[in-house]
């Protein structure tokens, strides 16, 4: 077998994941480990405990003495302070609201109106009242602590990480307006391009068989992770997430910001990923007709005679994207006698609201769609995914990996050839 060259390692809700690769981007090691209860979720010290755990499973498993680099990804938004000894104080996980109405109201205030740092749910504000509690504290990502646990010294984050916490992709700096709306940027971590090398690996190296010249490299959010994980790259690669809700994302060559609709751009290897999540999906099946008649009902569907029911699957009022529309209404009358029918209307009409989206998304700017991963439990039904390609007429390609520490250490090889 060929040679691990580079680790990536996913800080997720439910666990840390870690994988190896070799040069040509296969995935030689993997490991998994949970969460134990939910308080471990959002405690800095479970995350690095976890992490070590993946990593002495990897070296179980293939040795790590040709690793080049490593990287962490993180869920998107989380933040912490830390004591000037980079011991964590207090975390603010991605789904937690800053709970200071008036850090969201000074950011409004001060940050262009179409800022990924507006409102109550951004990593701006959440770092903003984790520094007002603890004035000495220095804020990072969830992703930067755990690099830092791995050996680097200096507090450095990534464009990813950064963006919702209010940074400047085009002038590549901390806006001055942060520190207006309450934030001291020297507070915050120096911020690089996704995969550049920023250090090398501490003590910790003998422990996992890693050379100690094995560099740490800048991470990313594990939304990237995800998109990169599929293997698409290219202007026009899109990837459609079925899971309980559905989200689109799309490589592109130019960034694309819309707020109303929830679509911002990062900037990852060469090219920008802009995408937009709806709230249709497979959470609206679960609860209608229930997941586990959905194989019988998928060999009654009937592709080539559409319902022409026209429904928009949502569970409750409400819209983002491709329409955005707080109250818009679900559209699932009538309902059909037989439940095959259901079902093939409730697939059409989200189908619909995929081409919808991805053609919102060449409108706003975006390149037009050349190719579609699927990756969540609705990439499973062949039907499906046979009526999509019929709707978005693009090449659709297996997804190369699903694992968010997989499109990580991609970032890592591709941060190493230069
Ligand atoms: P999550 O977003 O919760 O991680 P998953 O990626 O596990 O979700 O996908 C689960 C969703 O996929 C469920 O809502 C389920 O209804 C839907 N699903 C599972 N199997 C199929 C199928 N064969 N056809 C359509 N949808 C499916």
């Amino acid at each position: 077998p060929s040679p691990a060259v580079a680790i990536g390692i996913d800080v997720g809700t439910s666990g840390v994941r870690a994988a190896a690769v070799s040069q040509d981007g296969n995935t030689v090691a993997l490991a998994t480990a949970p969460f134990q209860e939910a308080a471990e979720t959002r405690a800095p010290a479970a995350w690095w405990q976890r992490a070590v755990e993946c990593l002495s499973a990897l070296a179980g498993q293939t040795s790590l003495d040709s690793v080049q680099g490593l990287a962490v990804d993180g869920t998107s938004g989380t933040v912490l302070s830390v004591d000037p000894m980079g011991r964590p104080l207090d975390v603010l996980m991605y789904n937690e609201p800053c709970p200071d109405a008036q850090i969201v109201k000074r950011i409004a205030a001060v940050a262009p109106a179409d800022s990924p740092a507006q409102g109550a749910n951004s990593g701006l504000a959440r770092a903003i009242h984790l520094k007002t509690v603890s004035r000495d504290a220095m804020v990072l990502h969830q992703a930067d602590w755990i690099a830092m646990q791995l050996g680097l010294e200096n507090t450095i984050s990534d464009e990813n990480n950064a963006l919702k916490t209010g940074y400047d992709l085009a002038g590549e700096r901390w806006p001055d307006w942060i520190a207006e709306a309450g934030m001291p940027i020297d507070s915050l971590p120096a911020v690089v391009r996704a995969g550049a090398r920023i250090g090398t690996v501490g003590s910790l190296t003998k422990a996992f068989g890693l050379s100690e010249t094995c560099h740490i490299h800048a991470g990313t959010t594990d939304g990237c992770a995800s998109f990169l994980a599929t293997g698409a790259s290219r202007h026009g690669d899109g990837v459609t997430a079925l899971g309980s809700t559905m989200v689109l994302k799309l490589a592109s060559d130019r960034p694309v910001n819309a707020v109303q609709y929830g679509i911002y751009a990062h900037r990852i290897l060469g090219f920008w990923l802009i995408g937009g999540a709806s709230n249709t999906g497979g959470a609206v099946i679960r609860s209608l007709i229930g997941d586990h008649r959905l194989e019988d009902l998928t060999a009654r569907l009937t592709p080539d005679t559409p319902t022409q029911l026209d429904y928009y699957p949502l569970l409750k009022p409400g819209e983002r994207f491709p329409v955005n529309d707080p109250n818009y209404p679900p559209r699932l009358d009538p309902r059909p006698a037989d439940d095959a029918l259901f079902f093939q209307g409730l697939l059409e009409g989200m189908t619909a609201v995929e081409k919808r989206g991805y053609d919102l998304l060449e409108m706003l700017g975006g390149p037009s769609l050349a190719s579609v991963r699927t990756v969540g439990g609705g990439s499973r039904n062949p039907v499906w995914t046979l009526m999509r390609q019929r709707a978005l007429g693009v090449d659709f390609q297996p997804a190369r990996s699903t694992e968010a520490a997989v499109g990580t250490a991609f970032l890592v090889l591709a941060g190493s050839s230069h």
